[in-house]
C-alpha cells in the first residue's frame, strides 16, 4: 500500500530524471531542470485530473522584464495551463522555451 503523498515533497522527474527538491514556499508542479509538468490537476494541487499526460513547457511569460509565468500544454490532451516559475527553476531552459517561441 502506497503511502499518502504530501504535494510538498521532493520527486524525481519521469522526464529528463532530475531530483526536485521539496517546495518550501510554493506547490511545485513541475521539474526544475526540463520544466516539464504532470496533468495530474483540476485546479493547483488538488490532484484530481485523471489525464496524467506530460505539460510540455510551451512558453515564457515575461511581465515589467522579469519573467512570470510557465505556459504548458499536455501532450496527451491539448489542455493550456499557466504556472509560477519558481526562484530555482533553471534559467538556460527557461531561456530557450523564449528563444523557440
Ligand atoms: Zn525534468
Ligand atoms: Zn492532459
Amino acid at each position: 500500500m502506497k503511502s499518502f503523498t504530501h504535494k510538498n515533497e521532493g520527486f524525481t522527474c519521469c522526464v529528463c530524471g532530475a531530483e526536485n527538491p521539496p517546495a518550501s514556499a510554493t506547490c511545485r508542479n513541475h521539474c526544475l531542470k526540463c520544466l516539464y509538468s504532470l496533468h495530474v490537476d483540476k485546479n493547483p494541487g488538488d490532484r484530481a485530473e485523471s489525464c496524467h499526460g506530460r505539460m510540455k513547457p510551451i512558453q515564457v511569460e515575461v511581465a515589467r522584464g522579469s519573467m512570470s509565468d510557465i505556459v504548458f500544454q499536455c501532450e496527451k490532451c491539448g489542455v493550456v495551463k499557466k504556472n509560477k516559475i519558481a526562484s530555482d527553476d533553471d534559467r538556460e531552459t527557461l531561456l530557450s522555451v523564449i528563444s523557440e517561441q
